[in-house]
């Protein structure tokens, strides 16, 4: 089953102009996942959806949106892996029960998935697709669940893991997010209609209002007369559990979309505090500073800012580069790297130069750049990082490789520096990350970090061990 690499953009609107409006949002929220893009869409009658593996702009064309003219819409936006690229997992995924047609949009990973799949799938239940999403078909389908007064939340409820959902029936949206806000889910409004997307990039592009986020916990639905909100959990019973939110720190750190407000805040303020945090934790003597764009741009300019050295543009990022990964040869996949980032050499040749990144992740990349910018004459490289070390595998949606094949894992910030061949390597500080962000710092979930995560995982047997709460169904 595909796990742990949906990390996915979705959108909702109930609105005369709604698959338009879906476009645009899903086509702001790219930088979400660049695999597949779908959208579905319904008018009281059978749902229609359009997806494809691809960029939403070679996905969709006037016709496919013509045809997709209804004023209900949720839209997808799937991540891109080293694995296989499987049409049959882009999503909307579209199915039929006894209850009517449904679509499900998902951001997140359902680390219970396989349980609940081996257990449908010993009632004789077949799966069409790879993906954990499926399961939730499947749940709803149950008919002890169907007699459930509100089957949807009850089904939630046993969900273990991170969903941001988006769910399509013949005459609403329904969009809902785990009790641990893990990833992000925002309500905004638009011409007095609603919608819902992970971004509010999202809303500003369509012109939307952000109303606010999705609490933990929590179902909204949506149709012509606006919106209801109800929980599946709800916030007396978090408390009573003491359940805090563990919203994902990564989002701010690397995912989301600059502009966007995420989890409340905006996320270049955070960044760039974040920088001026690292350029306080680990001054260098330096003449210039530099950014791996654009993921290390706003983190740069705080540094630049905070410790008073010149920000000037080192690299230049070709944005019309496709995935480098599926080059045949190592030579090869070195050429595609270079044509996605070129160093400005008059920039850094003979120059001691701070750059500033997000993250190390494999480390493999972050070799080939420092390598690119002493061959352009760097005196001195000191890279400084706007995340503490990336040691533990995330189970919730975010793409990280496993435990053994992480550069931080294993070893030491002075081993990874020699890796590197540079001069001086620099981590925040996990205090001083969480210190940049508007939430207390027990409102996120810091598992990449310090390998503590916010429900009992296991790595080994079938992605999950011991559940928070009995599942209903087993
Ligand atoms: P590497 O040196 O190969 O570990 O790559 C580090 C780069 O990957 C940094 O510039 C990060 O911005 C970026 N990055 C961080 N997290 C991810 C992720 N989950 N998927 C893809 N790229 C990432």
């Amino acid at each position: 089953m595909a796990m742990g690499k949906d990390h996915c953009g979705v959108f909702g609107i109930v609105h005369p102009e709604a698959a338009e409006l879906t476009y645009l949002g899903i086509f702001a929220l790219q930088h979400r996942g660049q695999e597949s893009a779908g959208i579905a869409t319904s008018n009281g009658g059978r749902i229609m959806c359009h997806k494809a593996m691809g960029l939403v702009g070679n996905v969709f064309t006037d016709e496919t949106i013509n045809k997709l003219k209804n004023p209900n819409a949720i839209g997808h936006v799937r991540y891109s892996t080293t694995g296989s690229s499987a049409p049959i997992n882009a999503q909307p995924l579209v199915a039929e029960y006894s209850q009517g047609e449904l679509a499900i949009a998902h951001n997140g990973n359902i680390i219970n998935a396989p349980l609940i799949r081996h257990h449908y799938e010993q009632q004789g239940h077949i799966f069409h697709t790879t993906s954990d999403t499926e399961v939730i078909f499947h749940m709803l389908a149950d008919p002890e669940h169907i007699a459930v007064d509100d089957s949807l939340g009850h089904i939630l409820g046993d969900l273990q893991g991170a969903f941001s959902l988006v769910f399509l029936t013949a005459d609403k949206v329904i969009a809902a997010r785990d009790p641990f806000g893990l990833r992000p889910l925002c309500i905004g409004e638009i011409d007095g209609h609603y919608c819902v997307a992970s971004e509010t990039c999202a809303f500003d592009v369509i012109g939307a209002k952000y109303v606010r986020d999705v609490e933990p916990g929590e179902i909204i639905q949506i149709d012509e007369r606006g919106y209801k909100s109800r929980f599946f959990v709800t916030p007396e019973q978090r408390a009573e559990e003491g359940l805090k939110p563990a919203h994902c720190v990564f989002e701010h750190v690397y995912f989301a979309d600059p502009a966007s407000r995420v989890f409340g805040f905006n996320v270049h303020t955070t960044r760039y505090k974040m920088g001026q945090c690292l350029a306080k934790e680990h001054p260098a003597d330096a003449d210039v500073v530099i950014s791996v764009p654009d993921s290390g741009r706003c983190a740069a300019m705080g540094y630049s800012d905070a410790s008073g050295i010149k920000y000037v543009r080192g690299f230049v990022r070709s944005h019309y580069v496709g995935r480098t990964f599926i080059q045949p040869s190592q030579r090869l996949r070195d050429l595609s790297v270079k044509m996605k980032l070129n160093v400005i050499r008059p920039s850094v040749d003979a120059k001691r130069v701070v750059v500033v990144d997000d993250s190390i992740v494999r480390g493999t990349t972050t070799l080939g750049k420092m390598r690119a910018l002493r061959a352009a004459g760097a005196k001195e490289i000191h890279l400084r990082i706007s995340s503490p070390p990336v040691r533990w595998p995330c189970y919730f949606g975010v793409d990280f490789p496993t435990t053994k094949e992480l550069i931080a894992s294993e070893r030491s910030v002075e081993e990874i520096r020699q890796f590197l061949e540079i001069d001086s390597l620099g981590y925040i500080s996990a205090e001083g990350m969480l210190d940049c962000m508007d939430l207390p710092a027990d409102h996120f979930c810091k598992a990449c970090f310090t390998g503590q995560y916010p429900t009992p995982v296991d790595p080994q047997v079938g992605k999950f061990s011991q559940e928070r709460r009995q599942l209903n169904l087993f």
